[in-house]
């Protein structure tokens, strides 16, 4: 999966107590980490991470104080016993201002065994008040018992195969889009309403990828908006908004001159 699918799931599904987050760069294994740390301090009662209440907003300007980032000291050390043993303390205390709070683990594959016995330990009882999330690259270096306790998040390059009704919507969109063709907008649209929620969300995902692949053939300021539109698109279907709203931004977005 990728980032927009993973808040995605987070604000449809539930919060589990740890994850391990694996794929990707090391940057994009951050990012997601942070999004599934700002779920947790997240006020809201569903729909998490909401993005705009006191704790998301701290948790995206990285100030927030129930979420910590748990870093190996030097490039070449593992994460050690007294480490995993110092986090264990601290996650057993309430959180400052959250309802819970977040413990980032980066390089967690880089836990020698002795710190993943005291990490296993934290993950067998987690305080109710705690969420973990393990980042790594190369997951097969954790125990069993440790990946076994945690939620995986793989994000891309596996990508997702998207079924080819909506890859046709998405190109028939960004085909009418760059003729500046408003009637053919509408027309590919149409379609739009009569689709579920994990449909929508892979309409959008669809789109994106169509823009990718058309790389140097659109304008930046249109492959923008169409970014734009696929992006707002998510929003809607984040809030529970129906096909036929959605049909109704994509065609609002893509029709301006
Ligand atoms: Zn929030």
């Amino acid at each position: 999966m990728d980032i927009s699918e993973l808040s995605a799931r987070l604000s449809s599904g539930r919060l589990f107590h740890a994850y391990i987050v694996t794929g990707a760069d090391a940057d994009t294994r951050l990012r997601a980490g942070k999004l599934l740390a700002q779920a947790a301090v997240c006020q809201a009662e569903r729909g998490v991470p909401c993005g705009v209440c006191r704790d998301c907003v701290k948790a995206k300007r990285d100030i927030h104080p129930d979420i910590e980032i748990v870093r190996r000291e030097k490039e070449n050390a593992g994460h050690t016993v007294d480490t995993m043993r110092a986090l264990r303390a601290r996650a057993a205390v309430l959180p400052n201002e959250a309802k819970r709070g977040a413990h980032i683990i980066d390089d967690a594959d880089f836990m020698n065994i002795q710190a993943q016995n005291a990490m296993l330990k934290v993950l067998e009882e987690p305080p109710e008040h705690a969420v973990f999330v393990l980042l790594a690259d190369n997951p097969q270096r954790l125990l069993e018992t440790v990946r076994s306790r945690c939620e995986t998040v793989s994000l891309n390059p596996e990508q997702t195969v998207l079924d080819p009704k909506l890859t046709d919507i998405a190109r028939e969109l960004a085909d009418a889009f760059d003729r500046r063709d408003a009637f053919g907008v509408v027309k590919a649209a149409q379609p739009v309403e009569k689709l579920g929620k994990t449909e929508l969300f892979d309409l959008m995902t669809a789109l994106r990828r169509e823009t990718l692949g058309r790389a140097g053939r659109l304008s930046a300021s249109d492959a923008e908006r169409l970014m734009e539109a696929a992006d707002s698109g998510d929003k809607l279907i984040n809030a529970n908004i129906k096909g036929g709203y959605v049909a109704g931004e994509l065609i609002a977005r893509l029709i301006q001159p």
